[in-house]
């Protein structure tokens, strides 16, 4: 009787999609790109966790417009670019699974009613086929190419909400990192030249150990220059707003990997 241990409770039914997406896989950019909030689907089994329709189309549950432009950048640079399709209110692929705020029972003013008894076993299901795959691909994917000797740039796309309790962002796009500031500095220099930006310097966030993980673990650890990039929601909302930010990013990461690999 297998099934009658707890520890096995699956969450993925054979209809919903993989936990993980990844797109231009052989890309020959430097750039490895993820997007960690990228859809907002919910497994069926979760049903809708008591949300009404517009709680799961907000920034509550994904980051709306990311995969969007992280899609576009792909393409422009030729990138290989991660996605996770489901919601960060399933589990948040961005925070250390064991941080009370990986499955979130209260985003904003939000109670979500599906998070807030998960069982131990409920939780670990989340974990292990949601945020496991997701992460396993990434650190695959950097082994690989750790492995065949490429030089990797990583870059994580998300976006941020116009305004945060009543008080209006300023901010168009904003660059995070904690220890490693190579890369950051060389962005936060090459976006502030750029006419009408304004630029935040580990604004509206800033990484740390307890709030993020994909640039904590994969990119901190293996010494791979990178950035979190925070793109303002309105700006990427539509097509044309992707496909501008798209090529402005690309001509800027172009830049910025010529002077990361310039000789002091
Ligand atoms: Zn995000």
């Amino acid at each position: 009787m297998p099934n009658e241990d707890e520890s096995m409770t699956r969450l993925l039914d054979d209809d919903d999609p993989p936990a993980v997406q990844m797109v231009r896989r052989a890309g020959r950019s430097a750039f490895f790109l993820t997007c960690d909030h990228a859809g907002n689907r919910l497994p069926r089994a979760l049903g809708t966790l008591g949300l009404p329709e517009f709680e799961r189309q907000r920034h509550i549950a994904w980051d709306i417009g990311a995969a969007g432009l992280a899609l576009r950048l792909a393409e422009a640079l030729d990138a290989p670019l991660v996605l996770q399709p489901y919601s960060r209110l399933v589990i948040d692929c961005n925070r250390p699974p064991d941080a009370s705020s990986s499955i979130a029972s209260l985003s904003e003013l939000t109670v979500i009613p599906g998070n807030r008894q998960v069982t131990p076993a409920a939780a670990e299901a989340r974990r292990r086929e949601i945020f496991q795959p997701y992460h396993d691909r990434i650190a695959s994917e950097l082994d690989a190419r750790q492995g065949l000797g490429r030089a990797t740039i990583m870059i994580t796309i998300h976006s941020f909400t116009p305004e945060f309790k009543g008080e209006a962002r300023p901010w168009h796009v904003g660059v995070l990192y904690n220890r490693d500031t190579r890369l950051a500095r060389i962005l936060l220099g090459l976006l502030r030249a750029e006419p009408g930006l304004v630029v935040g310097d580990n604004q509206p966030y800033s990484v740390n150990d307890e709030t993020d993980y994909t640039i904590p673990v994969h990119a901190e650890r293996r010494g791979l220059p990178h950035a979190e990039l925070e793109i303002r929601q309105d700006l990427i909302v539509d097509e044309s707003g992707q496909m501008a930010w798209a090529a402005r990013l690309a001509g800027v990461f172009r830049r910025a990997e010529d002077q990361l690999n310039r000789p002091l």
